[in-house]
């Protein structure tokens, strides 16, 4: 780097900082620093362009062009050479403008008299806010030099924006994270939220862009990045129980931890005037914006670790903890980009609504925000680097909407939604005693999924007649060592005991997927879905299997005990699993403990290979319950877990109709009682037309009880049947906007 730029772009900084102290207000500090920056780089003209919304961009401050342009001037993204800059996150850096792809005239700035032009992002870790523009007469290209002192300014700014530098008179320029936001995601869980942002892993604040010292600060920098290679040794060495994708995760890591030209560009950053987080994050947007070119996944998830990284060493700098920092408010709604079952749990029921900018339908974080009947929006793209901590957001889980920082209209109409929707309880409160009795006389069982002590005293309030899924591993996932014998009868007996007679149906330990143990050795498997999980491990490893049989016959303590194997793909699997818990029922007896009054053991249907299996085995099992999650992603072969390819199948085809009328009718010809224990169930189209294909029992989480009962007390299954045969035969796709258009008429 040359003497010169160097010291010319740190003398800018210099100046830059003076602006900051000085007590001018928002449009004033824009105009001084446009003024200074094209002094300093001897260019005619210096432009700042900011975000009006998400597509608009502004002319906020100008030295060169038209003043009248100022806040007049817009473009979209995309749109001409600023829009340009601003979509691809790249510098566009032009000896002759007017003959570049995309040169928008615009006359009221009269610049249709400069040909160089050089416009530079300004960004903030993967927030786009601007672009800083300048130009000039004589035909010439920016020297790398010169470019590169623009992007430490435009960080610089991107950094004053954030704090707020430029709100104010005139500016009219709120800072990017005081501005009301609404981001567009999916629905995962409906229902309406009211809160404030806790963040999963709160973004790091850096309230010093510029360096007072270059000497300390380069001190600063070489001792945080010492740290953190040394933390990396560290969880390298340290973990014996890293998986394969763990260990090359962490071995990239160590790789951008010593690398010697990231540090190197750093240490340059932080001598040409910007303070080592400053520094830190110019890498990290610059790796963010790289990351949204990369068509390879493989540079993709490689830019990632860097991203990661430099998160790690910006809270090494600031000392701002992940999991500290923020206090939980109040009405905690949680923001994440993704989250495991585990971690969800470790939160609990306190959480008003999550927000993630991940997820999918189908994972089992989503089954637990569900369960506990918590609005859900996933897909909600950049709403972790928008949303700060203690930020207020609305959750519209109806309609898959997040409102960030609402203004007060939208404020008020959202609590109006959420009046309805108390409303709406209420009606299904008063039909909670009642039976889920059809016009035509057929009795739908309706029963919840648990999965958590804290789920039992919905029994009472949903009108569920019983637990139809208790998923015993929630119960594993909340832990962080192996539950004892002792410890697991207790809880069941406790179960037992809160649910007070109504039958209850336990689920032995389904582990493996995205269900992971973290005190078990991890499997590294490509396709854990598919993998050693749920019976095939209780069949393998047995010891676990064993004890939560003998802990569930223990808590059952000679009254009825209803259990189920998951993922039961052939008979010869259920009858060892079976045999397992005979030899649990002749060992408890030989120790003198009592046996259970009476003994259901049925299997879980979650691959279309069982629906197929013998006659025998349909003879055998006590029950049958339908996981529909997995049983969906199996028969379509469309991971659960992927809302690209979940997405394109739906559980009303045609062909997963006709497939269901199978298995019911396989079930009635044997004499097996079926359920079907999957999310699907407590979807009221889709529970309306498992009734009218012959299931008379579901089980949904608690929440599901109230809509679906409501839906099935007004309905004649036999018509349901006839406009599912009429669509069928018309040749639709999906019967559900049939059914859909014929339900409007009738309730
Ligand atoms: C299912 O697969 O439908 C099911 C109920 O089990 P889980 O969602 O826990 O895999
Ligand atoms: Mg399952």
């Amino acid at each position: 780097m040359p003497h010169r730029v160097e010291s010319e772009s740190r003398k800018l900084l210099g100046k830059l900082r003076e602006t900051m102290a000085a007590q001018t207000a928002g449009q004033e500090r824009l105009d001084e620093i446009v003024a200074l920056i094209a002094m300093s780089m001897q260019a005619e003209v210096c432009s700042i362009y900011l975000f009006r919304d998400s597509e608009t961009l502004e002319l906020c401050a100008t030295q060169g062009l038209a003043a009248a342009a100022v806040h007049e001037t817009r473009m979209r993204l995309g749109e001409g050479l600023v829009g340009r800059t601003a979509r691809s996150r790249r510098v566009i850096n032009t000896a002759d403008a007017p003959s570049e792809r995309g040169f928008r005239y615009m006359p009221e700035t009269g610049e249709e008299r400069f040909s160089s032009f050089c416009g530079v992002p300004v960004q903030r870790v993967g927030d786009i806010l601007g672009v800083l523009v300048v130009q000039s007469k004589t035909a010439r290209k920016f020297t790398p030099d010169e470019v590169y002192a623009l992007e430490v300014v435009a960080m610089v700014l991107a950094e004053m924006a954030e704090l707020g530098a430029f709100v104010g008179e005139g500016a009219a320029l709120a800072a990017p994270h005081q501005r009301p936001s609404l981001i567009k995601g999916s629905i995962a869980q409906e229902g309406a939220a009211e809160g404030r942002v806790y963040l999963h892993e709160p973004r790091v604040v850096v309230t010093n862009p510029i360096s007072d010292d270059p000497e300390v600060e380069l001190a600063r920098l070489r001792e945080a990045i010492e740290t953190l290679r040394t933390s990396v040794d560290d969880m390298l060495s340290g973990n014996r129980s890293l998986n394969g994708e763990q260990k090359q995760i962490l071995e990239a890591y160590r790789m951008f931890a010593n690398s010697r030209s990231w540090k190197k560009r750093m240490e340059d950053d932080v001598s040409n005037g910007l303070s080592a987080e400053a520094a830190v994050e110019k890498e990290q947007s610059l790796a963010k914006a790289r990351l949204s070119h990369a068509g390879d996944a493989y540079m993709r998830e490689r830019l990632n670790d860097l991203d990661d990284l430099s998160n790690r060493l910006l809270r090494i700098l600031t000392g701002q903890g992940a999991e500290t920092g923020a206090e939980m408010p109040d009405n905690p709604i949680l923001v994440a980009k993704n989250i495991g079952p585990g971690e969800l749990l470790d939160y609990g029921k306190k959480l008003r609504g999550i927000v993630l900018e991940e997820g999918s339908v189908g994972s089992h974080a989503t089954i637990v925000a569900r369960a506990w009947a918590i609005p859900l929006v996933i897909n909600a793209k950049g709403v972790t680097t928008q949303a700060l901590n203690g930020d207020n957001m609305l959750v519209d889980g109806d309609q898959g909407f997040v409102h960030l920082r609402p203004d007060e209209t939208v404020q008020s109409a959202f609590r109006e939604k959420i009046a309805m929707q108390a409303l709406a309880q209420e009606r299904y409160a008063s039909i909670r005693e009642h039976p889920a009795k059809t016009k035509c006389g057929s009795v739908i069982r309706l029963d919840m999924n648990a999965g958590l002590m804290a789920d039992l005293p919905s029994l009472e309030g949903s009108g569920a007649e019983g637990v139809g899924l208790f998923r015993t591993e929630l119960q594993f996932l909340v832990r962080n060592k192996m539950p004892r014998r002792g410890e697991l009868s207790a809880l069941y007996s406790r179960v037992l005991k809160a649910s007070a007679g109504k039958r209850v149906a336990f689920r032995t330990l389904d582990i493996g997927s995205d269900k992971v143990l973290t005190y078990m050795k991890p499997n590294d498997e490509p396709n854990p879905a598919m993998g050693w999980r749920a019976i095939r491990v209780g069949l393998d490893k047995p010891g676990v299997l064993r004890m939560q049989l003998q802990a569930l016959i223990r808590a059952a303590d000679g009254g009825p005990l209803t259990v189920m194997f998951p993922f039961i793909t052939l008979h010869e699997e259920f009858i060892a699993a079976k045999a397992e818990m005979d030899k649990a029922l002749a060992r408890e007896k030989r120790l003198g403990h009592p046996v259970p009054s009476s003994l259901e053991v049925g299997a879980m249907m979650e691959t279309p290979s069982l629906a197929y299996a013998p006659d025998a085995f349909f003879k055998d099992v006590d029950f049958i319950s339908i996981g529909g999650n997995d049983l969906k992603q199996f028969f379509f072969a469309a991971d659960r877990e992927n809302e690209r390819v979940r997405k394109r199948y739906d559980t009303l085809s045609p062909s997963f109709l006709n497939f269901l009328s199978m298995v019911i009718a396989r079930c009635e010809q044997n004499g097996t009682p079926i359920s079907f224990c999957g999310e699907d169930a407590g979807r009221p189209v889709e529970a309306l037309c498992f009734a009218a294909l012959g299931l008379r029992s579901l089980s949904m989480r608690p929440a599901s009880v109230g809509p679906v009962k409501h839906i099935l007390r007004r309905v004649d299954l036999s018509e349901v049947r006839a406009v599912i045969e009429q669509s069928m035969a018309d040749g639709d796709t999906s019967v559900r906007r049939a059914v859909a258009d014929w339900l409007a008429y009738q309730v």
